[in-house]
């Protein structure tokens, strides 16, 4: 029998990724959808996870595709009714309440998973392997998009909680996190935040790795013209570039694999195994590295910022 499954905020990246992914995968069912300003065809639609959980409506799972700053409320209501829980990236608002929620699936026996799109790219485990094998010298990540393209009126990414130009850069550091072969830790960082807004515009960031390998990142959401989702790593054995936040692998200046982007059916089919092994995936690794980043960053300045 499929999963049933509520998701919980219909909004951009509901309707962009999760609608499609869950439709190709005969696992899962859609049964409900749990959102205050949108509904779709064909299931229940409800404005709240409250009244869906009131409701009688029979389901296994919920996907929760809000902003992160209401996550940790909803997987709570969720996993105390006995349901399983994807969690849209970021997993929460902090470290804490993820630690929370891991306990709290542990206790209901229910299967929580952190999810990390990124890392489902096709060239990530590709250039894991390739990697393993050849020190790393140094990294650089530039991940530089522009807001007013890719988050027309999301007004929570500039509320504590929505991250800023972290909500796409910890994206790279999901990659960064799988492909290094070292664990790093942050030195350094800059963060530039609009007088207009709470969450930092541009980021500058140092870590070092435990070898000592230098990394540095440049997240940018002012970036007009072309787009970078890119990760440069020079070894000892040559230089890799994953570009295209994923989706492109370069050796030394050469392109060796490309592949379409399949990263949410990725996820589900992960979601899926995760329920059918009674276990749950839990990394925080990116968001503890955003995390330092608000506790150690500079804060500068930057200009008022009109959407
Ligand atoms: P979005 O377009 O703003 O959609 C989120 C939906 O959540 C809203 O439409 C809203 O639906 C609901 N919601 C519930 N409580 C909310 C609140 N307090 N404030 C605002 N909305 C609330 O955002 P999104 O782009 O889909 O992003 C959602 C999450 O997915 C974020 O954590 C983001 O990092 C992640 N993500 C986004 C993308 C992308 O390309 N956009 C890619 C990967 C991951 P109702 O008003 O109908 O309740």
């Amino acid at each position: 029998m499929a999963i049933r499954l509520a998701l919980v905020g219909l909004g951009k990246i509901a309707r962009d990724q999760h609608l499609p992914a869950i439709a190709s995968d005969g696992r899962f069912e859609l049964v409900a959808v749990a959102s205050r300003n949108a509904a779709l065809d064909d299931v229940e639609n409800v404005a709240t996870l409250e009244a869906l959980l009131a409701g009688g409506i029979d389901f296994d799972a919920v996907v929760l595709c809000t902003p992160p700053q209401v996550r940790h409320r909803l997987a709570r209501l969720a996993l105390e009714a006995g349901k399983h829980v994807m969690l849209e990236k970021p997993p929460g608002a902090t470290l804490s309440e993820i630690e929370d929620l891991r306990h709290l699936a542990e206790v209901h026996g229910r299967t929580l998973q952190a999810t990390w799109h990124s890392r489902y790219a096709p060239d990530v485990e590709p250039d894991r392997a390739w990697l393993a094998r050849r020190p790393v010298r140094s990294a650089h990540i530039s991940w530089k998009e522009d807001v007013r393209v890719w988050h027309p009126g999301q007004d929570w990414i500039w509320e504590p909680g929505g991250l800023g130009v972290f909500d796409p850069g910890i994206n790279a550091l999901s990659i960064a996190t799988r492909i290094l072969p070292r664990p790093f830790f942050l030195t350094e960082a800059t963060l530039h935040t609009p007088e207009n807004r709470q969450s930092p515009i541009q980021a500058e960031l140092t870590f070092v790795d435990t070898a000592g390998a230098p990394i540095t990142a440049e997240f940018d959401f002012l970036q007009t013209g072309p787009q970078s989702w890119d990760i440069e790593v020079d070894t000892a054995g040559g230089r890799l570039k994953v570009s295209h936040g994923g989706a492109k692998l370069w050796i030394d200046g050469v392109l060796t694999h490309e592949a379409s982007e399949a990263e949410y059916p990725g996820l589900y089919d992960r979601f899926a195994q995760l329920i059918g092994a009674g276990a749950s995936d839990v990394d925080v690794g990116p968001l503890r590295h955003v995390a330092d980043a608000f506790l150690l960053g500079r804060r500068l300045a930057a200009p008022a910022f009109v959407d």
